[in-house]
């Protein structure tokens, strides 16, 4: 493969050499089905039980409020269904936010299908969930809140603390998609007042294919899945054993990361120097998300009169890798739900990049689109009817 310039960590990260070496031996000596009753399946036995522990102590959580899944979609599943089905008695009410991965909007659009009412909070210009508007929105019969807690294409933090404390209060389940945060902002589920979490490997340089559901202690949910009595019934199906301790030193790695101010202000002033640096070389650019509540890794531009999806072409003959403000689905061409919500029109969306920072990325990387950016979008914009009018 050519050489490339990777800014799309918010799709997925490089997996840490690290944690492959640690799932590596589970592929081959220790293959063992931790069901097992024979000490070899025992051993396997402990070493999943020692990763769901260092799981727990990364979200501040009890080992027995861990569950291992497939990944974020999974968790997210669990989470709405779960609940809704298990708690038809009180209502069929779901609060969330128009801003959520599809992994819960779609899980949510197929519950209103079925019979459940689903309440699409609104947000303001840089994301933010409307407090009040989620206040109002409490009704007797809702069952959950869904918030994430960080923006997957605009980096958006949301006040989940504050959320939760209004969940609480209210009587009603809350939980955060915190995939995007996992590994860039310290997470602790108890300061958090959440009831359940969804965490993915894959975005935090762990596996592809496995994740944490958090489950505090007592919340009523529904299994999605029906068999043996693995992950506390929760979850059936015989656990992920590389993935999962894959996983488990992921979770030891982001910690020791993030308690490290360099490695973060690191990639901080990488993204500030991206994006003033794209400021700096092109005209009518709009910063997208929250000034300061954002995650540092993230820069989302809308570059005015050009299509996010042709920039991204001439990246990608660069060997740049980023995202474009349409549709994640390639082969749909819809705005981004995230971009729209945010207040932008469909043009401004179309024109949108976003570029995801990782612990791997260097400056070569950010020099590399300051250098090919600039000119490709001058490009672009000749051959923009809308360009060339307004510059008449
Ligand atoms: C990636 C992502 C997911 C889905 O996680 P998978 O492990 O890929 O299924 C869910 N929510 C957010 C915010 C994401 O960024």
């Amino acid at each position: 493969m050519d050489k490339v310039y990777y800014l799309d960590n918010n799709a997925t990260t490089k997996t840490d050499p690290e944690v492959v070496s640690a799932m590596m031996p589970y592929f081959s000596e220790n293959y063992f089905n931790p069901s097992g009753v024979y000490s070899a399946a025992q051993e396997a036995r402990k070493d999943v039980e020692n990763a769901r522990s260092a799981a727990a102590k990364f979200l501040n959580a009890d080992p027995k409020e861990i569950i291992f899944t497939s990944g974020g979609t999974e968790s997210d599943n669990m989470a709405i269904k779960g609940t809704a089905y298990a708690n038809t008695d009180k209502g069929k009410h779901i609060i969330t936010t128009k801003i959520e991965h599809h992994a819960i909007i779609n899980t949510c659009k197929y519950l209103e299908k079925h019979g459940w009412e689903v309440t699409y909070l609104g947000v303001d210009k840089f994301g933010i969930v409307d407090i009040e508007e989620l206040k109002r929105s409490i009704r007797k019969d809702t069952v959950l809140i869904s918030v994430m807690y960080a923006n997957n294409e605009i980096g958006t933090i949301q006040p989940i603390e504050e959320i939760g404390k209004i969940a609480r209060e209210n009587s009603v389940y809350f939980h955060t998609d915190a995939v995007q945060a996992a590994g860039k902002v310290l997470l602790d589920v108890k300061k958090l007042n959440v009831d359940m979490m969804s965490i993915s490997g894959h975005k935090f340089h762990g596996p592809k294919g496995v994740g944490i559901f958090y489950l505090k202690k007592g919340v009523r949910i529904h299994s999605l899945t029906q068999g043996g009595h693995h992950e506390f019934n929760r979850r059936a199906g015989t656990e992920n054993v590389p993935g999962i301790i894959g996983l488990a030193k992921a979770c030891e790695i982001a910690s020791a990361h993030l308690t490290d101010s360099a490695d973060m202000a690191r990639i901080k002033a990488m993204r500030d120097r991206l994006e003033k640096g794209i400021i700096e070389r092109i005209p009518e650019v709009i910063v997208n998300g929250h000034p300061e509540k954002r995650m540092d890794n993230t820069s989302n531009v809308s570059i005015k009169y050009i299509e996010g999806e042709g920039m991204l072409i001439h990246m990608d003959f660069e060997g740049i890798c980023a995202s474009s403000g349409s549709a994640c689905t390639s082969g749909s061409l819809d705005p981004s739900h995230v971009l729209l919500a945010i207040g932008l029109d469909h043009g401004t969306a179309h024109g949108s990049i976003r570029f995801s920072l990782s612990k791997y990325t260097t400056d070569e990387d950010v020099n590399k689109v300051l250098e090919v950016l600039p000119p490709a979008v001058v490009k672009l914009r000749s051959m923009s009817p809308f360009w060339k009018e307004k510059n008449k």
